[in-house]
């Protein structure tokens, strides 16, 4: 079966360095918190020359899987100390070289980091997210905004990391970079990922983080809300009322003990529904569609939420990426298609209109992106031998 070619619209291709190791109690993998931990000490290792290679591989095992065009929520800006690199976009032209290695559209968010919490100033690793302040932010994201090239497939958009990270008196200056010169650039924050997220929010601003993004400005067409976990149902209507799509990444969000977003009740009230791997503990949309459908099924008791239709909609979210033109297969479309064998063990019998119900990101056997054919039975043509540049990749960052 034929599907357009898969958007991946949350992703931070770092992080794919700690699948497999931080699952056990006690080697940092207790809580979101404590995993966070883990994530600081990799960022910490991390140089323009070793994040290219890394997210070469990482975004060669998502073409592997389908996904044509990739959102990279962008952060790691910046050298040891926050010393900026000579190129102060040096680890964007990374990502950027990356995705063009890998045969990706690449979407780079740029984000704005620049406290460790609420009034909580960067400390250690996390002084290499930061820009001082919005103005420093924007200076450095109007130089990337400029390298813009839609012809090559690298577009440009912003995101407030969450409220956590952007001070609310800063937030209207990043809305009005992002928006500069483009009203249509895409704009993400991560929202309400955690309990303790929406009460040291109340308590510093006397409003829910959701509340706090629309007042701002952060929150309507053109906007993307991440995870979306932990909302009360007066925050649902006026998330799925504000025009935003809601990224929800159910196998991050399960990893790391999130919680279950309200997957229905935004679908209901309005909200366009898209998916991302976001940390990559799995990098499968399909996965992460049937995932919505399933822990919905285990919240509702009720089967069949989302039919396949829905989630082929869920997978394909470039327009929440910037690309109105890809998505879907018709004439004057980008030729983004994917193609997933149905005589596999897992689909073999299957109806092809409920594989997504049982295929895996194994069974993708043909990916074209943009018209120009990445992958074929199932093998990457322009990276060789993908886990061996992973392990490569990796084994250094340890
Ligand atoms: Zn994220």
């Amino acid at each position: 079966v034929v599907l357009p070619g898969l958007a991946n619209v949350h992703s931070h291709a770092f992080h794919r360095a700690l699948r497999g190791r931080t699952h056990a109690p006690g080697d940092g993998g207790d809580t979101f918190w404590t995993w966070r931990e883990r994530m600081y000490a990799l960022a910490g290792r991390l140089d323009p020359d070793s994040y290219r290679d890394l997210a070469t591989a990482v975004f060669a095992e998502m073409a592997l899987t389908g996904i044509t065009g990739v959102g990279e929520f962008h952060y790691l800006h910046h050298g040891p100390g926050g010393v900026p690199y000579r190129d102060p976009n040096a680890m964007a032209e990374s990502l950027r070289a990356a995705a063009v290695a890998a045969g990706l559209r690449l979407t780079l968010l740029d984000t704005c980091y620049l406290t460790g919490g609420i009034g909580t100033p960067l400390t250690g690793v996390q002084r290499r997210f930061g820009d001082v302040d919005a103005a420093g932010w924007a200076r450095r994201f109007a130089d990337l905004a400029a390298r813009e090239d839609r012809s090559a497939g690298f577009r440009v958009g912003a995101a407030v990391h969450s409220v956590r990270a952007v001070p609310a008196g800063q937030i209207v200056e990043v809305v009005a970079a992002a928006r500069d010169g483009d009203p249509a650039r895409p704009l993400h924050v991560h929202l309400s990922e955690q309990v303790a997220e929406n009460t040291d929010c109340l308590r510093a601003y006397g409003t829910t983080p959701t509340r706090l993004l629309v007042d701002h400005g952060v929150l309507g067409p053109h906007a993307t809300a991440v995870h979306a976990t932990h909302l009360t149902a007066c925050e649902v209507e006026v998330l799925g009322g504000s025009g935003a799509a809601v990224c929800l990444c159910p196998t991050t969000e399960r990893d790391l003990a999130d919680g279950i977003g309200p997957a229905g009740a935004l679908h209901d009230a309005g909200a366009r529904l898209v998916v991302g791997t976001d940390q990559h503990a799995v990098i499968d949309l399909v996965e992460e569609a049937r995932a919505v459908e399933m822990h919905e099924r285990l919240v509702s008791g009720i089967r069949g939420r989302f039919d396949p239709g829905q989630l082929v909609g869920m997978i394909t979210g470039h327009a929440a990426l910037g690309w109105d033109d890809a998505g879907r297969i018709e004439v004057g479309a980008r030729a983004d298609l994917v193609s997933i064998r149905l005589d596999s063990v897992r689909t073999a019998g299957c109806r092809p209109d409920q594989a997504l119900l049982a295929a895996s990101a194994a069974d993708v056997d043909v990916v074209v992106v943009d018209g120009r054919t990445v992958v074929e039975s199932g093998r990457h043509l322009l990276v060789d031998d993908a886990a061996a540049r992973l392990a490569r990749a990796i084994s250094p960052l340890e």
